[in-house]
């Protein structure tokens, strides 16, 4: 068992880089654009050329424009790479460019690490020009453009530009299936089934409302006040925890109380109780999904029951 996730660390993929768990303090930011990845290819018939060239064929289908869809998905992407992100088509061919500017020179300057970005999304690089002047902060659209080529020392315009576009870094039809993957896997977010019929796929929205009426009903916001309560964190420590970390904890609790109650009803004299350990294994990862619908076999007692 790799202790990952537990520890909120990003996966790396060839060319891309590293996919970060999202944390919390980008939660709001990350649901603005995540139920695109709930869209698999079995929603779509037939479904035998790549996800992503579906999802753009149809997006009317899913009350999107192309425009909206290109925002999410590079709003997406740039949130758990953690880098700029823009949509590029040529001819027939469409992918998301991966932008990293490090040790790449415009006129004077060459770029040192990516530094921010700012509210309005746009990302600043910390550059160093060759006069020798502090490092800079810039905005990376006026380095690209070639608006800004040196600490502003020189009035030149100095057109030697490296090559910026590296063509492996790039989200496209060849790798969309294995991202979209990892990023539902480290936020726990979980593939609805999608049943052949539509009258089937009716009575599964029907069975997982009917469970949650069961459930109690937890918001997320619940889920971080409990952990901060019962934990002692405070809300801005919350904030960088993955989505990961915060369920592990507000499920750790959960079973350390059941605990302790289980106890005091022992001790009461309850004897219909088995006493389960506080330690015991969590299981993240389980959709809600899979069991929506009991097997048949579970259904005898029942059929007999009723006389069936
Ligand atoms: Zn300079």
């Amino acid at each position: 068992m790799s202790l990952k996730n537990i520890f909120s660390k990003p996966e790396y993929i060839d060319g891309i880089g590293n996919i970060y768990p999202i944390k919390l303090k980008y939660y709001d930011d990350f649901i603005e654009c995540s139920h695109l990845l709930y869209i698999s290819k079995n929603h779509f018939e037939p479904n035998n050329i790549p996800l992503l060239e579906l999802l753009f064929y149809s997006v009317e289908q899913f009350n999107l424009s192309k425009e909206d869809l290109i925002k999410k998905l590079e709003k997406l992407f740039s949130l758990v790479i953690n880098k700029p992100i823009i949509y590029q088509e040529y001819e027939n061919y469409f992918w998301f460019q991966i932008i990293d500017l490090v040790k790449k020179k415009f006129g004077d300057l060459i770029v040192l690490s990516l530094s921010h970005r700012d509210e309005n999304g746009n990302y600043y690089w910390l550059c160093q020009c060759d006069c020798g002047s502090p490092p800079k902060n810039i905005l990376g659209d006026d380095l690209i453009n070639g608006i800004t080529n040196s600490c502003g020392c020189s009035k030149d315009i100095n057109q030697n530009k490296d090559d910026i576009f590296d063509e492996k870094s790039i989200i496209s039809n060849h790798n969309y299936d294995n991202i979209r993957n990892i990023i539902m896997k480290q936020n726990l977010l979980f593939e609805q089934k999608v049943y052949k019929t539509e009258l089937m796929n009716k009575w599964a929205e029907k069975a997982m409302k009917a469970k949650q009426k069961n459930a109690p009903n937890i918001s997320l916001e619940d889920i971080i006040t409990t952990v901060s309560v019962g934990c002692g964190k405070l809300f801005s420590d919350l904030e960088e925890y993955s989505i990961y970390q915060l369920y592990s904890d507000f499920f750790r609790l959960r079973k350390i109380m059941e605990h302790d109650s289980s106890v005091h009803f022992l001790c009461a004299g309850a004897t219909n109780l088995k006493l389960q350990d506080f330690a015991e294994s969590l299981n993240l990862y389980h959709n809600p999904y899979d069991d929506l619908f009991v097997s048949a076999d579970k259904l005898t007692g029942l059929n007999k029951a009723i006389g069936k």
